[in-house]
């Protein structure tokens, strides 16, 4: 399972939606699962605007999550070039250690993360995956209320 916002391994963090009763799958949402506070948060503020703005009939101008993503792997190419500057911009990649191509790695996936949840929560609305009209909207049988008990 990802989380829903950074893509990175969901970690127990998730939704039940308040509105169906225990036992209903409705009630347990697959990909309302997140890996931190933080992510679970930005959702809810993503969420919760979509739902207003729908409520009150605003036009929502979605992103692409597709754009979140090329900006966030443009981002990481500053965190890459400091790591092969380390490691020595004259390396070829087949004399990489095995340490130092995971410190790459490490590099650019913290990069990566770190940049889709800044631009999520940036956002003021929930992205689409790919398409401009989902097919499978995640949010299409759901009224205009938050489905999960609001906490205070
Ligand atoms: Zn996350």
């Amino acid at each position: 399972m990802k989380c829903w916002v950074c893509t990175r391994q969901a970690r127990g963090y998730g939704h039940t939606d308040g509105r169906h009763k225990t036992g209903d799958p409705r009630r347990y949402p697959l990909d309302w699962v997140f890996c931190s506070r933080r992510c679970q948060d930005t959702f809810h503020k993503l969420y919760a605007n979509w739902a207003d703005a729908t409520k009150f009939g605003k036009e929502v101008v979605m992103v692409d999550a597709s754009d979140i993503e090329i900006a966030a792997m443009k981002q990481c190419l500053k965190a890459f070039g400091e790591v092969a500057e380390i490691i020595g911009f004259d390396k070829p990649l087949g004399a990489y250690s095995e340490d130092e191509a995971l410190q790459v790695i490490d590099a650019i996936v913290t990069c990566y993360t770190d940049a889709m949840i800044n631009a999520h929560e940036a956002a003021k609305f929930p992205p689409v995956q790919g398409l401009s009209k989902p097919v499978s909207d995640p949010f299409a049988d759901l009224q205009n209320d938050l489905p999960w008990e609001a906490q205070s």
